[in-house]
C-alpha cells in the first residue's frame, strides 16, 4: 500500500516537533489538535493543514501523541478511522488499552500499531527518536515510512501492547537514575563536596546514566527544572510499568518503590512541573538545595 496522506492528532510538546518533520516525506499531512490554533499556527510554520478531526483521520496513516490511552481511546470513539489505515499511537499508553484498540480496529479492517518514543523534545525536534513498536509486523513495514521522518531507530519489541510495556520499564529506569543520583548527591552535599565535580567524575566512571550527563547538571544543579517532560507523566509510566508487574507477580522492590517515590513528589509539587523537580521532594526531607 502507498502512503498518500498522512495526519498527526496532539501537537503538544513531543507532537509538535514529530509532525513537522512529516511535510519531509509526505504533501498531505494533516494536523489536528485540541486547541485548534496551536494546529493552525503549526499549519503555517511547516506547510501541514490543519484540518477537523474527522478529516484528519481519514488519512491513510494517522499519528496520535496524547497524554494517555483514555484520550486515544476517546479520540477513535469520537472519529473512527477509514478502513485500511493505520493508526500509529506515539503516546506512552497502557499495554492493555493497545490490545483493546488493536482489537476493535482490526474489526474496522484498520490496524493499530503501539509505537510510543524517546528521545525527549530534543530528539522529536532533531527527528532522532527511538520508536518501540508493538502489533502488526506488516502493518509496521508499511507504516515504516512514515515513522521514518522522526525517528533514529524503530525496533519492533512483539506483539500489541509490547511498545507500551517496554516504555514504561524504560521510563521507570530513566526515574531509578534520576533519583538514586539526587540521593548520592544529597550525600555528596552533606559531605561538602563540589557537586559539579562529583558529577564530572561520575560522568567518566561507572555510575554514569542518561539523567547524568543530560540531565542533572542541565536542570537540578541549575535549579532551573525548565518543562519539557510533565512530572505526572512520568509518574503516569512509573504506574504502567508496576501494574504490568502486579498482574504478572513479578517482584521488583526497588521500581515499586521508585513509582510510590514518583507518585508523592507528583502530589505534592504544583502542576505542570519538569520530571526532573521530583528531585525537590528529596531536597526537602534532606533540608538541603542540590546546587
Ligand atoms: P503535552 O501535555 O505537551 O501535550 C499533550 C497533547 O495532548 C496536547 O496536544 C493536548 O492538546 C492534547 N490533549 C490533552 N488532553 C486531550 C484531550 N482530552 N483530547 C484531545 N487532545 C488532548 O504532552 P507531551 O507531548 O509531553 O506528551 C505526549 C505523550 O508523549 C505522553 O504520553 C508522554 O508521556 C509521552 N512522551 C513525552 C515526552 C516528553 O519529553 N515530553 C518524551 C517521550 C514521551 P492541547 O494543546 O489542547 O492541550
Amino acid at each position: 500500500m502507498a502512503i498518500e496522506s498522512v495526519a498527526f492528532i496532539g501537537l503538544g510538546a513531543m507532537g509538535w516537533h514529530m509532525a513537522a518533520h512529516l511535510p519531509k516525506a509526505f504533501s498531505d499531512v494533516r494536523v489536528w489538535n485540541r486547541t485548534f490554533s496551536k494546529a493552525e499556527q503549526h499549519a503555517q510554520l511547516f506547510s501541514t493543514t490543519a484540518t477537523s478531526l474527522e478529516h484528519a483521520v481519514q488519512a491513510d496513516v494517522i499519528f496520535s501523541c496524547l497524554p494517555t490511552s483514555q484520550q486515544v481511546e476517546d479520540i477513535i470513539a469520537q472519529a473512527p478511522p477509514k478502513a485500511g489505515s493505520i493508526w500509529v499511537d506515539c503516546t506512552s499508553g497502557e499495554p492493555q488499552s493497545a490490545q483493546k484498540l488493536a482489537q476493535s480496529l482490526k474489526a474496522r479492517q484498520v490496524a493499530y500499531l503501539d509505537a510510543p518514543v524517546s528521545g525527549q523534545t530534543i530528539g522529536a525536534e532533531k527527528g532522532t527518536l527511538t520508536v518501540m513498536v508493538g502489533g502488526d509486523a506488516e502493518a509496521l513495514a508499511i507504516a515504516s515510512v512514515a515513522i521514518q521522518p522522526f525517528a533514529g531507530m524503530i525496533e519492533y519489541v512483539g506483539q500489541s501492547g509490547a511498545g507500551f510495556a517496554v516504555k514504561a520499564v524504560n521510563n521507570i529506569l530513566m526515574a531509578v537514575n534520576l533519583w538514586s543520583l539526587a540521593e548520592g548527591m544529597c550525600n555528596l552535599k552533606a559531605q561538602a563536596v563540589d557537586l559539579n565535580a562529583a558529577l564530572k567524575c561520575i560522568n567518566a566512571s561507572s555510575g554514569q546514566s542518561g539523567i547524568s550527563h543530560n540531565i542533572f547538571a542541565q536542570r537540578v544543579l541549575s535549579q532551573e527544572f525548565p518543562l519539557t517532560f510533565a512530572l505526572n507523566l512520568l509518574a503516569k509510566d512509573a504506574k504502567i510499568a508496576t501494574d504490568l508487574a502486579s498482574d504478572s507477580n513479578t517482584v521488583m522492590p526497588v521500581l515499586q518503590l521508585t513509582q510510590q517515590l514518583l507518585r508523592s513528589a507528583s502530589n505534592s509539587l504544583p502542576q505542570p512541573s519538569d520530571f526532573s523537580s521530583a528531585v525537590k521532594l528529596l531536597e526537602q526531607w534532606n533540608q538541603t538545595q542540590l546546587s
